[in-house]
């Protein structure tokens, strides 16, 4: 494995850093300071598609041979949470909906649905549901029913945290044909913006990572016509067991890494910040100098482990445990960074004006997003026994 990055993907990279301090960082705080997600109407939406940063932060191209789509990904998911997460998450394009549509989806729906975000020239969202009031970890539990009745499925139920579900074009929701048949009775719908049935999706109510929208809905009676089941019947046929939870698990597989990275890249802000901060306040002792040392050590072990998950991706190898040692030690490391760095500060921190402040109320997403990390811990103890991952 090699770690340097070759004059192509540094320039993407440099391409980032400018657009992530000239707009992510003041908008991030903007929003935060509002309270409420960027509008869709936004100029920033526009402005971003023609940098064309949405199309170089899903695809980066270049990279040295070593480098592969994934690990670009990383690289490019760290730089963008330094500058700030919550933005980075709004960025027009299918988000996590495309994973299970690129996974599960037939060749008719990926052209349908993926077309669309090829060559962007007007701002568009796609949404994942799956999290419902009472099924957030154990996704097993979702209670949203899916009954077929002619050509057509009826969905009814209520969704949480949809990131960017109030602008979606469409959402792919999983909900269930039989609770009793836990994952095995799940199925993944493509649920269109508009559709009768469907409630407006509403922006809950964020700690931190404001600059995006996590939205909730409800469906009642929602009627989804027969192609607008993901994969087909078929794709439930020959996977008898477990094939729509499978078409979700594959995405958190893929994107885990991408999560640890943001959590390296907002560990990183708050140790520049924290530096910065001793440095101007003439705080540099062998206390802080401690604290400081172990931020940047813990934060560039952690980026090992995600470039490493992230490798294995390109490279076609099983990444499970290294994905969720990823993202359960990232997001630790980055909560223990905001932490320090707010000891640093003392009462400068809780006047609520500093960015380690803010970054202290985004990191908690961190731990919580795509697995917690009690259960990413789980799933390694398992591996690490031989126990079977799903029992
Ligand atoms: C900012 C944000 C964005 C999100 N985006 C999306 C999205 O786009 N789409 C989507 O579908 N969902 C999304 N979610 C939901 C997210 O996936 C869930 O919040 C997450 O799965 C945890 O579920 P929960 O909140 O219901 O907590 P619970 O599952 O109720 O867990 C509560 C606590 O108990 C612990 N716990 C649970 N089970 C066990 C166990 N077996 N052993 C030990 N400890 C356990 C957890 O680790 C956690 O600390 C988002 C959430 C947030 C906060």
């Amino acid at each position: 494995m090699r770690f340097e990055l070759d004059q192509a993907a540094r320039e993407h990279v440099e391409m980032l850093r400018e657009f992530g301090r000239e707009r992510f960082r003041p908008l991030g705080i903007e929003r935060d300071r509002a309270g409420s997600p960027t509008p869709p109407d936004h100029p920033f939406f526009v402005e971003v598609l023609r940098s064309g940063l949405t199309r170089a932060a899903a695809q980066p191209e270049g990279g040295a041979p070593a480098l592969g789509a994934a690990v670009m990904r990383v690289v490019s998911s760290q730089e963008l949470a330094y500058w700030d997460r919550g933005v980075s998450s709004s960025l027009p394009g299918p988000g996590l909906g495309g994973g299970p549509v690129m996974s599960m989806g037939t060749q008719e729906q990926k052209e349908r649905l993926l077309g669309r975000f090829r060559n962007m020239t007007e701002p568009r969202w796609a949404a994942f549901a799956m999290t419902e009031p009472g099924a957030g970890s154990d996704v097993a539990r979702i209670q949203s029913r899916a009954v077929k009745d002619g050509d057509e499925w009826v969905l009814n139920g209520a969704k949480l945290y949809s990131a960017n579900a109030d602008r979606a074009d469409w959402i792919v929701v999983f909900a269930t044909v039989d609770p009793d048949l836990g994952r095995a009775g799940h199925r993944a719908f493509i649920v269109e913006r508009g559709m009768p049935g469907l409630s407006d999706p509403r922006p809950e109510k964020k700690m931190g990572i404001k600059a995006y929208a996590s939205a909730s809905f409800t469906m009642n009676d929602l009627r989804v016509p027969a192609e607008n089941l993901l994969g087909g019947e078929a794709h439930y046929e020959q996977r008898a067991r477990g094939a729509g939870f499978k078409g979700a698990m594959q995405t958190f597989n893929a994107t885990r890494p991408a999560i640890a990275a943001n959590a390296v890249g907002m560990a990183r802000a708050c140790l520049d910040e924290a530096m910065a901060f001793a440095r101007d306040a003439g705080r540099l002792g062998e206390r802080q100098l401690d604290r400081l040392e172990r931020m940047r050590r813990r934060t560039r072990a952690a980026w090992l482990m995600c470039l490493k998950a992230a490798w294995l991706a390109d490279c076609g190898e099983p990444n499970m445990v290294e994905a969720s040692m990823s993202k359960a030690t990232a997001a630790e490391v980055a909560m223990e960074a905001a932490s320090l760095g707010m000891e640093l500060l003392g009462a400068v921190g809780m006047q609520g004006e500093h960015l380690i402040e803010k970054l202290y109320r985004d990191v908690k997403a961190m731990d919580i997003v795509e697995g917690t990390g009690q259960i990413q811990r789980i799933v390694m103890a398992r591996h690490l026994v031989g126990y079977p991952r799903d029992a």
